[in-house]
């Protein structure tokens, strides 16, 4: 046995972006929030919170709650009924990660369209949707997830985006956005959140990811659907009371963490620009902050994630064959090196 490093001896942490703790200043703003009770509605670093990220997502309400999973079950609980079919992309993470969530609380049948690259097209989404008789799922929803996680941290292209919402509605249906890492687009493109979450009408973003708060997303939306997302939070178990010691992260993370996002983009490209491509492929385009390398043979993915924690990097798997890295906060420039310098080491198949 090589023995795998204690807790303790762990230097390079890039398994996900929500490995992220708390910076001085983060903890200073927790100290010093105030508080009331969020679920009798006056915690007033939460309502803050709120109507701050409803402006600046342009909506006319949002909702703090727990985790980016609850944030998206709740725009399809407030917006669809039990039955009802909502069209999403294979990959997406309300229907690989959210623990089946989407049959147990709102009782809708998923329609999954694969793609390669995990970029829908309305062509691709138009013949997903059911047409309305008696015998189909009614169609009720379509969610974007942006950037997209499963595709390598892909940014969708936002005409597309702008051009399916067009047609998402006039045909009557729900246009959701799970924009968990819809931050990362805004700094990587420039382009405002507010023209990014335009086509929407209900928003998921988490500040738990790379902005650096410990705990929370938000969902914002028309006041009716917050307003129905709001008594379904409360029935989720999803209410909490002095919330605003969280909130009051969630606030300085926007302030003050989100203009460093570049800073883990650049890393990721660092990271794709340093690999020996002879051995390790990465068959995304690095958008953002995520980077996927394919090992060859498949079955070597878990000799790579051992070989990189017995030098103190943790990563994590991503399916078979795959092994997903998130540069962040808690990584320096120097970190990166030494992770391309690990990568490149590995001995891959044969060799060990
Ligand atoms: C992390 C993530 C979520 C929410 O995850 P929680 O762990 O429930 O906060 C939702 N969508 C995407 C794309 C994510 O990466």
């Amino acid at each position: 046995m090589s023995g795998s490093p204690q807790r303790a001896d762990v230097r390079i942490d890039m398994r996900s972006d929500t490995v992220t703790k708390p910076t001085p200043g983060m903890f200073e703003a927790m100290l010093t929030a105030e508080v009331g009770d969020d679920v009798l509605g006056d915690d007033p670093t939460v309502i803050r919170l709120q109507e701050e990220v409803a402006q600046r997502l342009g909506k006319a309400a949002a909702l703090y709650v727990p985790s980016g999973t609850m944030s998206n079950q709740l725009a399809l609980k407030a917006q669809t009924g039990p039955g009802d079919q909502v069209v999403l992309e294979d990959g997406a993470h309300i229907y690989r990660y959210e623990g089946g969530a989407p049959g147990v609380l709102s009782g809708v049948q998923l329609t999954c369209v694969p793609t390669a690259d995990g970029l829908l097209d309305w062509s691709m989404v138009e013949a997903a949707i059911n047409p309305l008789n008696v015998h189909c799922a009614p169609p009720a929803m379509v969610c974007l997830e942006n950037t997209h996680n499963r595709a390598g941290g892909r940014i969708l292209p936002q005409a597309e985006v702008v051009r399916m919402g067009e047609q998402v509605h006039a045909r009557g249906l729900r246009y959701h956005l799970d924009g968990a890492r819809l931050w990362h687009t805004h700094i990587a493109t420039g382009t405002s959140l507010r023209e990014l979450a335009a086509p929407f009408d209900s928003v998921s973003v988490c500040f738990s990811k790379g902005l650096g708060a410990p705990v929370g997303s938000v969902l914002a939306a028309d006041q009716q659907t917050i307003d129905r997302a709001y008594r379904f939070r409360k029935m989720f178990g999803g209410g909490m009371r002095q919330a605003g010691i969280l909130a009051a992260a969630c606030l300085y993370a926007m302030d003050h963490q989100m203009d460093r996002l570049q800073e883990d983009h650049a890393h990721a490209r660092a990271l794709f620009e340093g690999l020996d491509h002879r051995q390790l492929a990465v068959n995304h385009p690095v958008d953002t902050n995520i980077v996927i390398i394919d090992v060859e043979p498949a079955a070597e993915d878990s000799s790579l994630l051992a070989h990189l924690e017995r030098q103190g990097i943790l990563a994590v798997s991503f399916g078979l064959g795959r092994v997903r890295l998130i540069p962040n906060l808690e990584n320096s420039r120097a970190d990166v090196d030494l992770v391309i310098a690990a990568l490149n080491q590995w001995p891959g198949t044969g060799n060990q």
